[in-house]
């Protein structure tokens, strides 16, 4: 039997990374940044008002109470404010530019409203240069590296983007990845199910899994456990693919469509140290591209029990998804860490065993969440973490660490 390491070492071998692109900023969310991004501009832009209230010059406000004229309202987007005449304070807006000549900001609640109306205003509390100013490049200066190679592209980074005026990022472009799930007793959700058949829910699981990894998944419609059908979908739905990605088919049966399809074409099938997940199946397959020259194409066949397919997919898919485009290591592989189980867990000797787990955070600790089954889909869609096992443990007590992986 191969190791878990070793297939996981196949698979991302398997699939290259992606180019760098330039894409709108709506498509970068998630996406790992090509190049380092440098500040065109200062930020803030020009000098301008942390507070709604008075722009002032400070020293005529060195000492409160004190009544002065206002010269000008000064809203946020104004353009070309004229300098504060001399003796004069301006109402300024949260965000609107500090007119020359003004150097500090009264908070518009250090102030009273005087019998002469807006024309006048008494400033009850002293101040100093630079008070409630936010001064040009006091967060980012043109020029500066803000976001280096390599960045993960979160919401601030996103924003920090933008607010620099970036219309586009260089990205590692999203994986695409196409889904095929096989099985003749599949119909899509939506229909009426007839005894025998089930609701095909791999591809919709592997899609979203997909999608939550930042790449773009295209599914295409089943097949029934058929070769020849089988053949013609996957050349028909694998051009324009980076990775195709099958679901079941592959075990020891009879109707093994994934199997029979594509044994001889480079993919190869083995039994995986693993549970669930032990069928498994990997290699590039040669695709004729319509005229231009043939090119191959990652594939990974996974088994079709849908826990073994999601476990798989964790296991080998997602690390080496998030790999090709472009995530460092520290952030391939799902949060980590030891924690003591709850209760006691048997588990399989000689092959890694990844349970579905439930944390307590209350008690810090974790414990299994539903049996060993590979059909147990409901149960996996209410756990939160992966318990991994290793081969050669067979059981383990209340209180023992085990390896949890958040799923969350
Ligand atoms: P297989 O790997 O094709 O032998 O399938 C193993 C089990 O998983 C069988 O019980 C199938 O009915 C089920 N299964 C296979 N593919 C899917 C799918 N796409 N959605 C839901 N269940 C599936
Ligand atoms: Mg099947």
């Amino acid at each position: 039997m191969r190791s878990v390491a070793e297939h996981a070492a196949l698979v991302a071998g398997l699939i290259r990374g992606t180019p760098v692109e330039r894409l709108p900023l709506d498509q970068a969310a998630g996406l790992v940044l090509g190049t380092d991004l440098r500040a065109t501009i200062d930020l803030p832009p020009f000098p301008n008002s942390a507070m709604d209230g008075y722009a002032v010059r400070a020293v005529e406000v060195a000492s409160a109470p004190v009544e002065m004229v206002v010269s000008q309202d000064i809203p946020a987007g104004r353009l070309g404010v004229p300098p504060l005449a001399p003796g004069t304070v301006a109402r300024i807006m949260t965000g609107a530019p500090i007119p020359d000549g003004a150097d500090a900001v009264v908070p518009v609640e250090q102030t009273s409203v005087t019998p002469a109306g807006t024309d006048r205003v008494r400033i009850d509390v002293a101040t100093v240069v630079g008070r409630h100013v936010r001064s040009q490049g006091s967060d980012v200066m043109a020029g500066a590296v803000v976001l280096t190679r390599g960045a993960h592209l979160g919401a601030p980074q996103i924003g920090l983007a933008a607010a620099l005026g970036n219309a586009e990022l260089s990205v590692h472009r999203p994986l695409r990845v196409l889904v095929l799930s096989t099985g003749s007793e599949l119909i899509a959700p939506g229909n009426p199910l007839q005894r025998g058949q089930i609701y095909e829910s791999n591809a919709p699981m592997l899609a979203a899994a997909i999608s939550a990894a930042g790449a773009r998944p295209t599914v295409a419609h089943f097949v029934a456990d058929d070769v020849d059908e089988f053949r013609s979908a996957f050349a028909a739905a694998a051009i324009g693919a980076d990775l195709v990605v099958t679901s079941g088919g592959v075990s020891a049966g009879a109707y093994e469509v994934v199997k029979d399809a594509l044994t001889g074409r480079a993919v190869e099938f083995a039994k995986v140290a693993m549970q669930p997940g032990m069928p498994q199946g990997a290699g590039a397959v040669e695709i004729d591209c319509s005229g231009s020259p043939a090119r191959s194409v990652p594939v990974v066949t996974l088994p079709g029990n849908p826990v073994s397919s999601f476990v798989s997919f964790e296991v080998f898919l997602r690390p080496a998804i998030l790999a090709a485009m472009g995530h460092p290591p520290t952030r391939q592989h799902r949060r980590t860490r030891l924690l003591p189980l709850a209760e006691p867990l048997s588990s399989i000797h000689g092959k890694r065993e990844f349970r579905r787990g439930l944390l307590d955070p209350a008690a810090g600790t974790v414990a299994s969440f539903g049996g060993r089954g590979s059909h147990l889909l409901g149960w996996l869609a209410g756990a939160d973490c992966l318990l991994v096992v290793p081969e050669e443990v067979a059981e383990l007590a209340a209180g023992d660490p085990v390896e949890v992986w958040d799923l969350t």
